[in-house]
């Protein structure tokens, strides 16, 4: 009897969160693309069109965002009660272009988007923001009739193809890869890369026991050239994503500006989190909390630790435990706790791994060899030498050319993150 009243239980709660979802939304995606604009001292949303996509792979139960990750949080409210329905939080590369010595002198716009489940009824979609103190601020608002004729159904359709298929969508992680810089006789090389990057994928811990956990799609999608432009050697080529290394004049960072040229490609297919593969050896890549990633494809030792590296920053909001690499001023500001797990000023340690240290752990904790895979609080990380602390010696988000693992604070972040698209 008892076990037949837990049976009904469990149907009754996924029965009500499965019932909450249609409720309110339909399985496919609304996309709302906006302008994001400023300066090191300011920025602006501006409206740009809504976008309605064919496929809803994120969670049908975990439609709050509870994690606390990311610069910004797109919601989604009932228009009529203003209940919370939907929200995600997010980082997008305007973020870091604040940063840069540039953004002091210059205002700027990158073309980004949010998605979101296509609402059943009208919703009103709000971006906030962080600001310096760390407290989020309403910066954009707008109401969505889902039955507005102005909601853009036309969309170019490219071919998709599983690299890795472990079932229902709305129960994985789903990532999609596209191709940037393949040309139109190499789509095979293209099929082949995305083959290369599920094997090195699961290679690393903890992914190599959560493959069933995964679905990864690849969508191709040619370009005209080969490879993405590298400005500081006056190659500029003509490709479908437009990548560039020297992002922010740094020679390693390869990225792309325009997101929503990489949404309209990545919509062919249901996905969670977008992955670029760059046709080159060039050493390089990037990738920005739930916006997207991108690396070299055919970097000769490297390819899959840049690969797991990058997603790392992707999908579980993992900072570069490393120093130095960039040219960021105050990228953590040291009396705020940065909201990466595996990063801490000692603002509010007791919300990282302080529960992880055991009792006599020095804090900090002494850089030497016989702390090599002591979990610690390690000075030194996110780019700076002091006051930015790291959880170990050394990790796969620090020097990875060193090492095969992450730190046990990332491991339990992605864990974490693996967890929260899986339910
Ligand atoms: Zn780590």
């Amino acid at each position: 009897m008892k076990y037949f009243l837990l049976f009904i239980a469990v149907l009754c709660i996924s029965g009500k969160s499965d019932a909450q979802f249609r409720k309110y939304f339909d399985s496919k995606t609304l996309r709302l693309d906006y302008y994001h604009c400023g300066n090191a001292g300011s920025e602006q949303f501006f409206f740009d069109e809504l976008i309605e996509e064919p496929y809803w792979a994120g969670s049908e139960t975990k439609l709050i965002d509870t994690n606390g990750f990311g610069n910004h949080v797109v919601e989604v409210r009932t228009a009529d009660t203003g209940e919370l329905i939907y929200s995600r939080g997010y980082c997008t590369l305007f973020d870091e272009w604040q940063t840069t010595p540039e953004a002091k002198t210059t205002d700027c716009c990158y073309p980004e988007s949010v998605v979101m489940p296509f609402p059943r009824e009208k919703v009103v979609v709000s971006i906030t923001s962080r600001n310096k103190k760390g407290v989020f601020e309403k910066k954009f608002e707008f109401t969505v009739d889902p039955k507005s004729y102005f909601i853009k159904k036309e969309r170019e359709q490219l071919p998709v193809f599983d690299v890795v298929n472990s079932g229902d969508p709305s129960k994985k992680v789903d990532l999609v890869l596209l191709p940037e810089g393949y040309t139109e006789d190499q789509q095979e090389l293209f099929k082949a890369d995305c083959q290369k990057f599920a094997e090195e994928f699961f290679r690393y811990a903890p992914y190599s026991e959560n493959k069933d956990k995964f679905n990864i799609r690849g969508v191709w999608a040619p370009s005209k050239q080969a490879g993405p432009d590298i400005p500081g050697e006056h190659m500029w080529n003509n490709t479908r994503l437009n990548g560039s290394y020297y992002t922010f004049d740094s020679e390693r960072y390869l990225m792309v500006d325009d997101y929503q040229g990489i949404r309209d490609v990545a919509g062919n297919a249901p996905y969670d989190y977008i992955y670029i593969l760059a046709n080159t050896s060039k050493y390089g890549g990037g990738a920005v909390y739930n916006f997207y990633g991108i690396s070299a494809a055919h970097h000769v030792d490297e390819t899959g630790k840049i690969y797991i590296h990058e997603f790392g920053h992707l999908f579980a909001g993992l900072g570069d435990e490393y120093v130095g690499g960039v040219e960021y001023s105050e990228f953590y500001p040291t009396n705020l706790e940065p909201w990466e797990p595996n990063l801490t000023t000692l603002v509010s340690f007791d919300k990282k791994w302080k529960n992880m240290l055991s009792e006599e752990t020095k804090i900090p904790t002494p850089v030497k060899a016989a702390n090599n895979e002591k979990l610690g609080v390690y000075e030194g990380g996110g780019y700076v030498t002091k006051g930015v602390y790291r959880p170990w010696i050394n990790c796969l988000m620090n020097n990875l050319h060193t090492i095969d693992v992450f730190c046990p604070v990332c491991s339990k972040s992605i864990q974490n993150a693996i967890h929260f698209n899986c339910e």
